[in-house]
């Protein structure tokens, strides 16, 4: 087993560590000054440098204009992109981009590639994700899907409710989960199309409003009325949505929890500091056992997570699937980031809780990684699964009557 990351991974990380501090967290830290938004605008001046510094879209192949990186090589260069909420967003590897640049790279024919595809990448437009569907639709469980695309002579017709589209304020284009045919299970019946966000039909109701703040490019509400789409719309063939599905998911739940170990070391970083210097009781909070505790618990989680996503990556570069790996990998960061975050405003008092600091941001943000790309219930229960069946036939000696 070789735990050496590569000399260029580490020159890479070493990189885009210093374009985030020097680049994108005096931006990070104005923003959260103020009071305002991060807009198109300036998120575009940000990119333009990361560009002339070479960082950009990590996960494309070099003659897409990406760094032709691989799943296993992006894990720390993602972390050090993560240290900032606008990190990634600067060097084009934030959610749901990115996993959609992944999606259309594997997936999208030649037309596709060349209207969707292309300008994506280049970060001249951006794209929306539109699976999940406000109750009694799809959410955890994604077979309740009740959106319907219905043939019509040679077109599709999409009618349907969702929420919860990130992106989708600034989205040029959608990709739509909708059931195709109801009369097969689900996971075969499920079909994706790729409309342009001005189609008629599409009706953008509002930007869901969420703890945290809102994030860049929202996360909306829409309506599909009568939305008509050719077949050339649809991404893959028809009834594939939910392999589509898959092969984007495992990847994506890694490097969101990459992103997000960036911002839960920066928080344990600013804690250690606080702690370091701040007095009480006669002595350092750092020099209390209870707050070495925090820091020590911080510090493990946060290195099992990392081994656990170096793993689940290279499983993944293996051609595995590797779903109770991702699972629980998911589940673990999601869990470690939230404890580290609370741990950081802990030891932080007041500052902690005070817009001062940006781990208070941080912190109410963080709750929704629990929840989205499968809640941590979700992925409990799928690995609980997977532990029964390969562990219950085991011959061991138990009085059960
Ligand atoms: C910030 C954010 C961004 C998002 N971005 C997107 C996006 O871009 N595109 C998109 O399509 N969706 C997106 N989502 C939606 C997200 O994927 C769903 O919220 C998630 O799948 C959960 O579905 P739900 O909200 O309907 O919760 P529900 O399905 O109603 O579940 C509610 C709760 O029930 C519990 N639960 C569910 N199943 C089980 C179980 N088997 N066992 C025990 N407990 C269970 C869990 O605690 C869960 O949190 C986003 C969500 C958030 C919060």
């Amino acid at each position: 087993m070789d735990f050496q990351i590569p000399e260029h991974v580490k020159k890479i990380a070493r990189r885009v560590r210093e374009f985030v501090d020097s680049e994108v967290v005096p931006v990070e830290l104005e923003l959260l000054k103020s009071g305002e938004e991060l807009t198109v605008e300036r998120l575009q001046e940000l990119r333009a440098k990361a560009k002339a510094a070479g960082l950009w879209a990590p996960t494309m192949p070099k003659e897409l204009g990406g760094m032709g990186l691989s799943l296993q090589e992006i894990v720390p260069i993602f972390e050090e992109a993560g240290r900032s909420m606008i990190g990634p967003l600067a060097i084009h590897a934030s959610a749901p981009d990115e996993g959609n640049m992944h999606l259309l790279h594997m997936f999208a024919n030649e037309e596709q590639r060349e209207r969707y595809l292309a300008p994506l990448v280049r970060g001249e437009i951006f794209s929306a994700f539109s699976m999940t569907e406000p109750p009694p639709g799809a959410g955890s469980d994604p077979k309740m899907l009740r959106t319907t695309a219905v043939r019509d002579g040679d077109e599709w017709v999409i009618n349907g409710h969702k929420w919860f589209s990130s992106n989708g304020e600034v989205a040029s284009f959608l990709i739509i989960m909708a059931l195709t045919n109801p009369d097969v299970h689900p996971y075969q019946g499920a079909t994706m199309f790729l409309a342009p966000i001005d189609a008629p039909g599409i009706e953008i109701v509002r930007d869901v409003p969420t703890m945290g703040g809102k994030d860049f490019g929202g996360h909306v509400e829409i309506r599909y009325n009568n939305l008509r789409l050719p077949d050339s719309a649809i991404l893959g063939e028809e009834g594939q949505g939910f392999m589509l599905a898959q092969a984007r998911l495992g990847p994506a739940r890694l490097t969101h929890c990459m992103r997000w170990t960036g911002i839960a070391q920066r928080a344990l970083e600013i804690a250690t500091a606080y702690a370091s210097r701040r007095k009480a009781f006669g002595s350092r909070l750092s020099e209390h056992q209870s707050i070495q505790w925090m820091l020590a618990d911080s510090e493990m989680e946060l290195h099992a997570g990392r081994l656990m996503m170096h793993h689940a990556a290279w499983l993944l570069a293996q051609g595995e699937q590797a779903r109770d790996e991702t699972s629980m990998c998911k589940f673990f960061i999601a869990e470690t980031v939230n404890r580290v975050l609370d741990r950081a405003v802990q030891i932080c008092g007041g500052m902690g809780i005070s817009r001062d600091l940006p781990i208070s941001v941080w912190y109410e943000k963080a709750r929704a990684f629990r929840i989205y790309d499968g809640a941590s219930e979700v992925h409990r229960s799928r690995v609980a699964k997977s532990v029964v069946k390969k562990y219950a036939a085991i011959d061991v000696p138990v009085e059960t009557e």
